[in-house]
């Protein structure tokens, strides 16, 4: 998510303001609505960029383009769009945006997860992933207690599970919560209510302060290069099998729903290993 609040910040600086001049579908199954159809917006002046959770909502003239890229998805930003017509089902590009002056963006997306989806709505509401989203915790009521009580409604579900899920606190995915939890020095498979005040106190710390972070460290970057800024910051996500740099243990990987997560088992498990609950599952 910090990746995409500084996407939304990138495009306000550039968008707003400008008037949508065309916009030109690649990728057929990445748009999941048919009204109203993109050319509504062609004309429009670009009101706002916002961010919902991980979905990005640019609204112009009251209608909204709106898109969550996933894992494989990405945003280039381009001074210059090619005037020639994009060609429909070659490569990456899914969509393409031109603005008034000839400047725009291309979402993308890498392999063939096709996982990207973009909607044109008159209300990001109704698009059922936005209206279910849970509070964001990057605003200013996410407080200590607000979280408690999320903690507390989700009984005893690992916290890993709560902290991705989209429904419960918008915004947090696979990555950040890897890091949230190394912070706070948390398993990722204690269960949501058996926290105690310190670590909740701890836990909350570490979400405002990992989400915040990553947005400062991206603030100014270009689109391009925020996924390497992502990556170069991530301290256990993704970084199995090298040393922790909080206590010098090696970092270690399980598997968890339908990917893995990484850890410390020293910062976060009392030095035990984690099993593999999904492999225990079958075996049961
Ligand atoms: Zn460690």
């Amino acid at each position: 998510m910090p990746e995409v609040e500084s996407l939304a910040r990138f495009l306000t600086a550039r968008c707003v303001g400008h008037v949508v001049a065309r916009v030109e579908l690649a990728a057929f199954s990445a748009l999941k609505t048919y009204s109203p159809p993109l050319s509504a917006l062609h004309g429009l002046e670009v009101g706002s960029v916002t961010r919902r959770g991980k979905f990005l909502d640019l609204e112009a003239g009251g209608l909204h383009l709106v898109f969550h890229l996933a894992r494989a998805g990405w945003l280039r930003w381009k001074e210059a769009q090619p005037t020639t017509p994009a060609k429909p089902g070659k490569g990456p590009l899914a969509l393409r945006v031109h603005l008034d002056d000839g400047s725009g963006f291309d979402l993308t997306e890498a392999g063939t997860q096709r996982k990207l989806a973009i909607y044109v709505v008159d209300d990001p509401q109704s698009i059922p992933m936005v209206a279910t989203l849970g509070p964001d915790p990057l605003t200013e009521d996410f407080d200590e207690a607000a979280l408690a009580a999320i903690l507390a409604n989700a009984g005893r579900s690992q916290i890993k599970g709560v902290l991705k899920d989209q429904r419960t606190i918008a915004g947090i995915g696979n990555a950040y919560s890897d890091e949230i939890l190394h912070a706070a020095r948390l398993s990722p498979f204690k269960p949501a209510n058996t926290l105690t005040e310190g670590e909740l106190a701890g836990l909350y710390a570490a979400i405002r302060h990992e989400l915040t972070g990553a947005i400062d460290r991206a603030e100014g970057l270009a689109a391009k290069d925020l996924k390497g800024e992502k990556k170069s910051g991530l301290r256990v996500h993704g970084r199995k099998g090298e040393t922790c740099d909080v206590c010098g243990d090696t970092i270690a990987e399980v598997s968890f729903a339908d990917s893995s997560l990484q850890y410390c088992p020293t910062c976060q498990t009392g030095g035990k290993k984690l099993a593999d609950r999904r492999l225990s599952k079958l075996l049961k």
